[in-house]
C-alpha cells in the first residue's frame, strides 16, 4: 500500500500553537517535520493518524546551530544538510559531518531534521548515536512547561521516546569540553543505506596526554542507541594506544545486543561494533593531536 489513510492537515505558525493543537488532538495527531520517516510509515499503513501538524514553517524559530562557550545548541528543525554544512559545528564536533556524509542522500538530507531523527527513535538512526556519544540533552516543551532530559532517558525503546502526547522536542544541547574531538564510522550495504552497524566516539585528553574521558555510542546493534559506559570507565586515565582501543572494542562487542536480519548476522554486527569502536577512538584522538 503506497497511499496513506485520510488525515486532516494543519500548518503550525508557532511552537505554542503547535503544542496547543497537539494538546487538543492528543494521540490522534502527529507532528510532521521532514516527513522522511513518518510519511513512508503512513504510506505503508504502519502508522495512521487523524491529524498531521506540519512544523516546517517553524524552521526560522527552530532551525539553528549555536556554538557558545561550553555548549552547542541545535534547534529541532535543523536539517541534515545544515548539520553537514556548518563549519562551526564541524570545528567543535566533526562527528556530525562524518555521520551526515553517510546518512541517506541529498534529497533526504535537504528535508530530514535533527528533531525528526531523534523522535523517530529508529535503533539504526545515526544522529541518535551521535547525540548519545556526545552526551547531549533534549529540551522538550509541552503544555505544562519545558523539561530537559538526557539522551539515556530520551530513548525509551525502539520508536519510543520521552516526548509525550502534546509535547515537542525543541532543542538539543551538547556540552563542549576542552581538548576533545570525535568521529563516526558506519558500515552500510550500499551508499546511503541504513547502517549494518555504526559507531561514534568522543575523546577528551588531559594536559599530560592521558584520557580524561571517552564515550562510545553504537547504532543498529540493540533496541536503543545507548552509550557504552564500561568503555568510558575503562579508558579514563589510560594513555591512548592500540591496546586501549582494542580493549574498548572488545567491550563494545560484548555490550551490544544485535539481531540477525537482512543486513547481516548478529555475529558480523558484533564484530563491526568492536572494529568501528577501535577506528573511531583512534580517529578522535588523531584529530585532537592535529592529524586526520
Ligand atoms: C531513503 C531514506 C534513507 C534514509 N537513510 C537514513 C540513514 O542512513 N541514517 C539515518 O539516520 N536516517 C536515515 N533516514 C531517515 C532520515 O534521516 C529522516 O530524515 C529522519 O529519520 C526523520 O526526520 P524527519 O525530519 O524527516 O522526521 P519526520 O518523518 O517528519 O518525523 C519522524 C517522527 O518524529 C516526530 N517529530 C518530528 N519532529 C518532532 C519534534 N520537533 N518534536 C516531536 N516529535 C517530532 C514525528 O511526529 C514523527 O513521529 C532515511 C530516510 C529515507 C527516506
Amino acid at each position: 500500500m503506497q497511499v496513506p489513510g485520510p488525515f486532516e492537515y494543519e500548518r503550525a505558525t508557532s511552537v505554542d500553537q503547535a503544542i496547543g493543537l497537539m494538546e487538543r488532538l492528543g494521540s490522534t495527531a502527529r507532528l510532521v517535520a521532514g516527513g522522511h520517516s513518518l510519511l513512508p510509515m503512513m504510506k505503508l499503513r504502519l502508522a495512521n493518524f487523524d491529524y498531521l501538524i506540519d512544523i516546517n514553517d517553524l524552521h526560522a524559530e527552530l532551525g539553528y546551530i549555536t556554538v557558545e562557550a561550553g555548549q552547542v545548541r541545535i534547534g529541532a528543525m535543523t536539517r541534515h544538510r545544515e548539520l553537514l554544512e556548518s563549519a562551526a559545528l564541524t570545528e567543535v564536533f566533526p562527528i556530525f559531518a562524518d555521520a551526515e556524509t553517510v546518512i541517506a542522500d541529498p534529497v533526504v538530507r535537504n528535508r530530514g531534521t535533527l528533531g525528526g531523527s531523534l523522535c523517530q527513535a529508529d535503533p539504526s538512526e545515526d544522529l541518535s548515536a551521535v547525540c548519545t556519544t556526545l552526551n547531549a540533552s533534549c529540551v522538550i516543551r509541552g503544555p505544562q512547561g519545558t523539561r530537559v532530559v538526557s539522551m539515556e532517558d530520551f530513548h525509551r525503546g525502539p520508536y519510543e521516546t520521552a516526548v509525550a502526547d502534546g509535547e515537542m522536542l525543541l532543542e538539543v544541547r551538547i556540552p563542549v569540553r576542552p581538548n576533545g574531538s570525535s568521529a563516526y564510522e558506519k558500515v552500510e550495504r550500499r551508499a546511503g543505506d541504513w547502517a549494518v552497524t555504526s559507531a561514534g566516539a568522543a575523546v577528551w585528553l588531559n594536559d599530560d596526554g592521558t584520557i580524561a574521558d571517552a564515550r562510545v555510542g553504537l547504532a543498529a546493534v540493540g533496541p536503543n542507541t545507548t552509550g557504552i559506559t564500561p568503555i568510558s570507565r575503562a579508558l579514563r586515565g589510560q594513555v591512548p594506544s592500540e591496546a586501549a582501543y582494542a580493549q574498548a572494542g572488545a567491550l563494545a562487542a560484548e555490550s551490544c545486543d544485535p539481531v540477525t536480519d537482512q543486513r547481516g548476522s548478529a555475529e558480523y554486527k558484533r564484530h563491526l561494533a568492536g572494529e568501528l569502536t577501535k577506528r573511531t577512538l583512534r580517529r578522535a584522538v588523531a584529530r585532537i593531536n592535529g592529524s586526520n
